[in-house]
């Protein structure tokens, strides 16, 4: 074999080399879509009563009754989602054996967007095509039970994150179909509906609400031990074995816990954990690892905030931020407002008034970016002082990345420089 032969050897093995590193992926990870939010694992750990309840509701579906409708609520990442389509996922596999008419339609109403849209995942499920647009929701909603009642279908509609609909739409459209059993002679349909907002039966018309709520399940945060387990059996699928540290998996879940016992929070503080960790080239994921996660994920969640705030509450935030890089810790009202209507004019908007403005200050601090206090000033009255309510830095690189008020992070306030 000549020199050159063995030369290109040498470089098609550097290729296999690469290419089967590629292939083989991570080190860290066995299946990272494991820790994915939309990953239905095969158990789910601390829900049996609720799966067990649930399947009870829907199971008179299988003979072709109607079952009861059913409204689930909790705080988010407690389960819902998850056991909903594992039950309906079992449901819908009997019924394929049973050769029964039963379908099963699960809509996410939050990304569907609009009752439109909502309604026209139900009739696709049964298989009736509608126009994208074009046609008045009270049409589709009438093709809807005719095609229901001459296909004798049994449909269960799972309305998922249905308060956002309700919020946003008005119930209008839950109204319509907790009514349309009075219509149908050979169709039948139920509702379940999936709700994140604890007070969402609040947003409901009394008569649309006791028809929703049949049946009601309430799903609590689940504690740091459960959060736990259930973080123990998801890491056995998703990590390579003896790559997780046990400290790690057990800060994720108190940190979670100490939140409100949310499940999608844990897995996410798991997964970019493993993340630093394989960029890194670590062997193992530690609790380092999973610290570094939680400041990351703070970090983005504060920065999207910030980019989808409304253009005045930047600008208010921005004031708090200059006040406080000038030292000031917290601000009297008027202080922001003499700021906040500086950086107005800077940038070529009208300012609001300062009550409006007040006003803003406190939507912030419901959000979670500012903090105010009222402080007691003994017979001069009570004053609101406000400061950030998360790092500086974050608030910092939150501002860089937006267009409009990247140069303005390092902004002096001529209102400070002429009080000083
Ligand atoms: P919700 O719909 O209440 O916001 P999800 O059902 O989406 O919450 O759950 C969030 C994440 O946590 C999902 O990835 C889900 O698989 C997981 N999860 C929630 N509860 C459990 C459980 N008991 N066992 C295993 N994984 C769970
Ligand atoms: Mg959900």
């Amino acid at each position: 074999m000549g020199s050159r032969d063995s030369e290109m050897e040498g470089q098609e093995n550097i290729l296999q080399e690469i290419f089967d590193n590629f292939l083989r992926g991570s080190t860290v990870f066995k299946r990272r879509e494991a820790l994915r939010h939309d990953y239905v694992p095969d158990s789910l750990p601390h829900r049996e009563d609720h799966i067990r309840h649930l399947a009870e509701i829907l199971a008179p579906a299988l003979r072709g009754s109607l079952c009861s409708n059913v409204l689930i609520y909790g705080k988010t990442g407690t389960g819902k989602t998850a056991v909903t389509r594992f039950v309906s996922k079992k449901l819908a596999e009997r019924a394929e054996v049973l050769g029964s008419s039963l379908k099963i339609c699960f809509v996410n109403c939050r990304i569907a967007g609009t009752q439109y849209r909502v309604l026209s995942a139900l009739c696709s499920e049964i298989g009736l095509r509608v126009p994208f647009t074009g046609l008045a929701v009270g049409e589709v909603f009438d093709r809807f039970k005719q095609a229901l009642d001459s296909r004798q279908v049994l449909l269960i509609a799972v309305l998922d994150e249905i308060d956002t609909i309700v919020r946003n739409r008005g119930d209008a459209l839950l109204y319509e179909l907790t009514r349309a059993n009075a219509n149908l002679q050979n169709g039948k349909l139920s509702i379940l509906g999936i709700s994140n907002d604890l007070r969402f039966k609040e947003l409901l018309d009394p008569r649309v609400m006791s028809t929703l709520s049949e049946e009601e399940l309430v799903f609590g945060p689940y504690n740091a031990d459960e959060l736990q387990n259930i973080l123990e059996a998801r890491a056995r699928i998703a990590f390579e074995d003896n790559v997780l540290k046990q400290g790690a998996v057990k800060l994720c879940a108190a940190l979670a816990a100490a939140e409100h016992g949310d499940a999608r929070r844990a897995l996410d503080l798991l997964r970019v954990a493993g993340e630093l960790a394989e960029r890194n080239g670590d062997k193992h994921v530690s609790e380092d690892h999973v610290r570094r996660a939680e400041k990351r994920i703070e970090h983005n969640r504060v920065a999207e905030t910030i980019k989808t705030l409304p253009t005045h509450s930047k600008i208010v935030l921005l004031s708090v931020y200059l006040l406080n890089r000038s030292n000031i810790n917290r601000s009297a009202t008027g202080d922001i407002y003499n700021l906040y209507s500086e950086l107005c004019a800077e940038l070529g908007f009208g300012s609001l008034t300062q009550r409006r403005v007040s006003g803003l200050i406190n939507e912030l601090d419901v959000i979670g970016l500012l903090n105010s206090r009222v402080t007691s000033l003994g017979r001069y009255g009570r004053t609101k002082k406000t400061s950030l309510a998360v790092p500086h830095k974050i608030v910092r690189d939150g501002f860089l990345e937006d267009d409009r008020f990247r140069g303005m992070v390092d902004y002096t306030p001529r209102y400070l420089s002429s009080s000083l």
